[in-house]
């Protein structure tokens, strides 16, 4: 997502080195304090560890020049049957078999490849290993990067994407490793500021200034950015985790046919990253600027059988920003497209800045095994499909 950022003029922000002293500070370990679990490099696990098989060709060049590398990653993950779903007999309608994902009940086996598929005894740090930390780690070197997470209700995004205690999901771990990757790196100076907005039915609204106007999406010549939209500074990880927390409570929410509590609106939580060499932060060639976009997508599944107009309404909006979506991903993954239509959408609009050019993309696409959720599994892997088209590989169609 962009916002105007106070680099345009690309002049290294004077406060960057008072936010950089004070993160060391703060991230000196205190015993009980969040700031004191960051993740270190030695302590994550590689690609190659972090799922079973070798990493795909494609992972293995990220951190090449970013000139000449896919910038697109499109993954699935299942989750595991719920005791729920267990206990009412359900049966796994689709599996994941390597990198594709396989339809139980069709013969002969063909399914969807993707760039890689999660298994559902896969964790989320793992998801983040190979989904996620190239974009975060893309991010503070300057490249923009967005991660979605897609899919219907209670397939999983949210656990994906926020987690809890237990499992964090990839926007704490981000937020960390954006913090590691700070203190590892002495000779720039950073300065970090945090944005979080929901759009519902269209409509653009601040969580961290919910008592304000919603926010138009407005338009200069170095592309579209959210005006009055509030940012922090944000000098730790727990500092950023918190704003979050509070945005939360502003989301709306409703209760769908599927009797669960469901997200119908999409939130983005925004990381916006400069940084600058010490010394040199009046040289422009040395001053970065970038934003680190975080989504969390409303429920995916059709409106066809919502009964009340209002449902029908959020579902609607909900269907056509999502399509939007895929058709944008796809236009960028085919790279010759010469329409993009970003404008099609408040989502897709928003965000241009951080998907045109070299911008890092992952779609993080989530899904039941369950036999009763079986259509709309399906719906969201040919949704993921379109967006980028992967050969299945013979040795896949068994
Ligand atoms: P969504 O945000 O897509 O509606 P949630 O993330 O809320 O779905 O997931 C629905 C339920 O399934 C939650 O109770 C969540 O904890 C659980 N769940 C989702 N994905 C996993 C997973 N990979 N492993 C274990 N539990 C999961
Ligand atoms: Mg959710």
């Amino acid at each position: 997502m962009a916002t105007r950022p106070a680099s345009r003029q690309r002049k290294a922000s004077p406060a960057a080195a008072a936010a950089k002293s004070s993160q060391q500070q703060q991230q000196q370990p205190q015993s009980g304090s969040p700031t004191s679990s960051a993740t270190t490099s030695s302590s994550r696990l590689t690609p190659e560890m972090s799922v079973d098989g070798p990493a795909s060709p494609l992972f293995a060049g990220l951190d090449e020049d970013p000139g000449t590398k896919e910038n697109v990653t499109v993954t699935v993950r299942f989750r595991p049957l719920s005791p729920r779903e267990i206990r009412q007999g359900e049966e796994v309608a689709w599996y994941a078999d390597g990198d594709t994902v396989v339809r139980s009940e069709q013969n002969p086996n063909v399914g969807y490849a993707y760039d890689r598929v999660f298994a559902p005894t896969t964790t989320t740090r793992q998801v983040y290993d190979v989904a996620a930390q190239h974009v975060v780690s893309g991010a503070m070197e300057g490249i923009y990067g967005t991660i979605f997470a897609y899919g219907v209700t209670s397939s999983g995004k949210t656990h994906t994407m926020h987690g809890d205690q237990r499992s964090p999901g990839i926007i704490p771990l981000a937020v960390k490793d954006a913090f590691s990757i700070i203190q590892e790196t002495p000779n720039r100076e950073f300065l970090l500021r945090v944005s979080y907005l929901e759009i519902y039915n269209e409509v653009v609204n601040d969580l961290l200034n919910p008592a304000g106007q919603s926010l138009r999406i407005r338009e200069d010549p170095q592309g579209t950015f959210v005006e009055g939209i509030k940012e922090e500074v944000v000098l730790s990880p727990a500092h950023a985790l918190s704003l979050i927390a509070a945005g939360e409570e502003h989301r709306h929410v409703g209760s769908t046919n599927f009797n669960l509590l469901s997200s119908r609106s999409h939130t983005i939580f925004t990381l916006t990253i400069e940084s600058s060499s010490y010394g040199e932060s009046n040289e422009g060639e040395a001053v970065t600027f970038s934003q680190l976009n975080l989504i969390d997508l409303a429920g995916s599944e059709s409106s066809r059988a919502e009964t009340t107009g209002v449902r029908r309404k959020e579902g609607s909006y909900i269907n056509k920003s999502l399509l939007t979506l895929g058709t944008v991903i796809s236009k960028l993954t085919d790279g010759k497209a010469t329409h993009i239509p970003f404008r099609d959408s408040k989502l897709t609009r928003l965000l241009q800045s951080s998907l045109s050019g070299q911008g890092r993309v992952s779609l993080i696409c989530t899904v039941t095994p369950a036999s009763s959720n079986s259509e709309e599994t399906h719906n969201t892997l040919k949704f993921a499909h379109r967006a980028k088209r992967i050969e299945v590989q013979a040795s896949q169609n068994k």
